[in-house]
């Protein structure tokens, strides 16, 4: 999945430049894929490309045996009922004119749901999931709530339509610390409740260490490290993932502390070689000719570095002789009757 965009200013040449490039991913029904990364990464980028806002500039998005890239009009409109969304900032992702009753009861016009008395009981049911009581917070609007519960209602409006998954994207970052604990308690809730798949976006690794089954971590566009949440936040292997973990004041098991130089570099013109070589310490000559590609080094422990730091006891000797594993076919998946269920891609 890559995604293109053209810078313009005024008085000089409009650029394009890659916020997302050549990523690759998967989440499985029921899983916690948390994608991580500083701001301006091309996390978020990649969650709005998945809902097609806008359509990836190339790649494909699969879903339920899918690609969401190749639909248009009411068909991928049909197609993303089973996805839905959770923004950042919850005052401005809900309309303010309109009481919670009515903007959680909006994804059933899209299903077809007319029966007022079915309506009202699943909008009940749902505000209920989230901590909201239908007889104080239902006729309210957005601005008679505070960023917590707008927060609860814009997680209703997203599970109403009985989705299989939900893209979060830093639904904690704009609250304050006190609610924020009780807000992952609601997804992780749900999770359980509902069987949800979330793509959850945070910059904060221990908050994707805490929800997520893996973790991705993502820099300048492109992916650094994917594997087992446990796995990566005990001891991280690509240079990046291991800053993030040292940057985590009680954060236990780092296996080397590592301090990023400098800022981060402009994702409209990127380094050379490795994206991260103009502040990894332990960058070599190669690193800043050669992009690293992201490598099955160990089973499901994805790396992309010339270098990585190896656990105590593994050396590169010994991971040598894992063999990556084959590319998912595309081909067969496009066929309705061999397309596995399990697996979103
Ligand atoms: Fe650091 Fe080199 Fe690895 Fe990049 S490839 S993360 S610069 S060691």
């Amino acid at each position: 999945l890559s995604q293109e965009f053209t810078l313009k200013s005024k008085g000089v040449r409009a650029e394009r430049f890659y916020a997302v490039k050549d990523v690759s991913f998967s989440i499985r029904r029921g899983e916690v894929l948390a994608i991580v990364g500083e701001s301006g990464c091309g996390k978020s980028t990649m969650a709005r490309s998945v809902l097609q806002m806008p359509r990836p500039t190339h790649g494909e998005v699969w879903f339920r045996g899918v690609d969401l890239a190749s639909l248009r009009g009411k068909q991928l409109q049909q197609a993303m009922q089973g996805i839905q969304v959770v923004f950042q900032d919850p005052f401005a992702s809900l309309d303010p004119r309109k009481r919670v009753v009515d903007l959680v009861a909006e994804p059933l016009d899209l299903q077809g749901v007319d029966s007022k008395d079915r309506r009202a009981h699943r909008v009940e049911e749902v505000l209920a999931s989230v901590g909201l009581d239908i007889a104080v917070h239902g006729h309210r609007r957005p601005r008679e709530l505070s960023g917590g519960q707008c927060q609860r209602v814009a997680i209703a409006r997203a599970i109403i339509a009985s989705p299989s998954l939900v893209i979060c994207d830093e639904p904690v970052a704009s609250l304050d610390v006190s609610v924020q604990a009780q807000i992952l308690n609601i997804f992780e809730d749900l999770r359980t409740e509902l069987g949800l798949a979330y793509m959850f976006i945070t910059h904060n690794l221990a908050v994707a260490h805490h929800l997520g089954d893996r973790i991705a971590v993502i820099y300048l566009g492109r992916l650094c490290e994917v594997g087992e949440s446990d796995a990566i936040y005990r001891a991280p292997m690509h240079p990046y993932s291991a800053a993030l973990l040292s940057s985590i004041p009680d954060a236990q098991g780092a296996s080397e502390q590592i301090r990023l130089l400098g800022d981060p570099a402009s994702p409209v013109r990127p380094p050379s070689g490795c994206r991260f070589h103009t502040r990894c310490p332990r960058k070599e000559e190669v690193c800043s000719t050669i992009e690293p590609q992201l490598q099955e080094i160990q089973p499901d422990r994805w790396v992309a570095c010339h270098f990585p730091l190896f656990p105590e006891g593994v050396t590169k000797a010994s991971i040598a002789t894992h063999q990556p594993a084959p590319e998912p076919d595309v081909t067969e998946a496009v066929g309705l009757t061999s397309v596995d269920p399990d697996v979103m891609n």
